[in-house]
């Protein structure tokens, strides 16, 4: 693969590694439901789906030679419930191919093929019961931590005696000891694949000097915003906060305070703030805030508090800074793009007013009326 040439050519088998390391790369749940969801969960739940796929794919493989196997030494019932089950499997193999819903969760389908080979093994069929391992090793892939070591505990109470009346005992231990052991590695390397990815999500989007979300976060909850506006009505409002004349904090105090003043800063409005309510760092010492479910007269309350906040905090060595807002309601915008300019230019509305205070977009829009001759009714 050439990074500088002008066509990126892959081959078959690094595609087939990207899309497997796609599709594992967050623990998943299988949802059954797509229901509305953004572009991130849509992916996510693609991603759901094609490791279900393949784990059903890997089902596919362990009851493919069972069937066979039966069918080989005259096991009727055995051979019909394989043959049932490999049904279901192709199905929804093929189903999830097409990007459908398959009809079977894992749950119900894991129990069932772990219930097929106890099956098979209580009929007198003893190797059977190696086939537990594959599925073992793929129940926490596949399950939520509770659920998986739920039905890990259910197989092996069944299966626990199976194989003290089947093997001698101390093979019956040395397989229930390494059935065990299959689950807790799977288990184990699941769980720390999950930490790692969330740890580099949480880095991703996390502004490393105030802890606060970064642009990138940003611009993904601003675009959900305008998605659940469009679809819902459900509005949001968005906050721009420059702080006032910084370039003479810095000069003043030093860089390294100024720092400090930006850290404190966000750990005031943060404290203003409700859990649904994000807090962003546009850059430099600017921020912007969404306020979920908000109208432009609730966020213009909250802008005040938070100026008045700020005001009135003892941020600095000598005394306090100041903040200037603007903000404007998705309601009034076309695009994410339309958005943020609007709640910019209320902000320099602010800077131009005087600072030290919160303008909306209602504002700049009524002010440029007689040149646009046209104001939005957006309420
Ligand atoms: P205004 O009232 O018009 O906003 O004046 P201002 O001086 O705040 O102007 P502006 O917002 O354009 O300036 C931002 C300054 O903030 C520029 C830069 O020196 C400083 N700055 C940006 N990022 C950081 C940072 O991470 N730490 C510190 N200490 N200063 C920063
Ligand atoms: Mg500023
Ligand atoms: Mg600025």
């Amino acid at each position: 693969m050439k990074s500088r040439g002008l066509t990126i050519k892959k081959s078959a088998w690094q595609k087939l590694k990207l899309h497997f390391s796609e599709a594992f790369s967050e623990q998943f749940e299988y949802q059954r439901y797509d229901g509305d969801a953004g572009p991130d969960q849509q992916l996510a739940r693609k991603r759901g789906r094609d490791a279900y796929r393949y784990i059903m794919l890997l089902l596919a493989f362990v009851l493919g030679p069972m069937l066979a196997h039966d069918l080989y030494t005259g096991q009727t019932l055995l051979a019909i419930a394989s043959s049932l089950l490999l049904a279901i499997l192709l199905a929804n193999i093929w189903l999830l191919s097409g990007n459908r819903r398959a009809f079977l969760s894992p749950t119900p389908l894991l129990g069932l093929g772990i219930l097929l080979i106890l099956l098979a093994v209580t009929v007198g069929q003893s190797y059977s019961i190696y086939w537990l391992y594959p599925l073992l090793a793929g129940l926490p892939v596949l399950l939520r931590s509770r659920r998986s070591l739920a039905v890990g505990l259910v197989s092996g109470a069944l299966a626990l005696p199976l194989a003290f009346a089947r093997f001698d005992a101390s093979s019956a231990a040395v397989l229930s000891f390494s059935m065990a052991t299959t689950w807790l590695v799977s288990a184990w390397l699941v769980f720390s694949v999950t930490e790692q990815s969330r740890r580099l999500r949480d880095m991703a989007v996390t502004d490393p000097l105030t802890g606060a979300y970064n642009r990138r976060y940003l611009e993904e909850q601003a675009v959900h915003a305008m998605e659940s506006w469009q679809r819902y009505r459900h509005s949001t409002t968005m906050l721009l906060i420059d702080v006032d004349h910084f370039k003479r904090i810095n000069d003043r105090y030093g860089h390294a305070v100024g720092d400090t003043a930006i850290k404190g800063l966000v750990e005031l409005v943060a404290q203003r703030l409700r859990a649904v309510d994000t807090l962003c760092r546009f850059g430099g010492e600017e921020f912007v805030v969404l306020l979920q479910g908000t109208g432009m007269d609730g966020a213009t309350r909250v802008a005040e508090d938070l100026r008045a906040l700020v005001e009135g905090a003892k941020i600095l060595p000598e005394g306090s800074m100041t903040i200037s807002i603007g903000l404007c309601e998705v309601i009034a915008a076309d695009s994410v793009d339309h958005w943020f300019n609007l709640t910019d230019s209320a902000l320099y509305l602010a800077k131009h007013k005087g600072r030290n205070r919160v303008e909306t977009a209602r504002q700049v829009l009524a002010e440029r009326a007689p040149v646009a001759k046209t104001v939005p009714d957006w309420r």
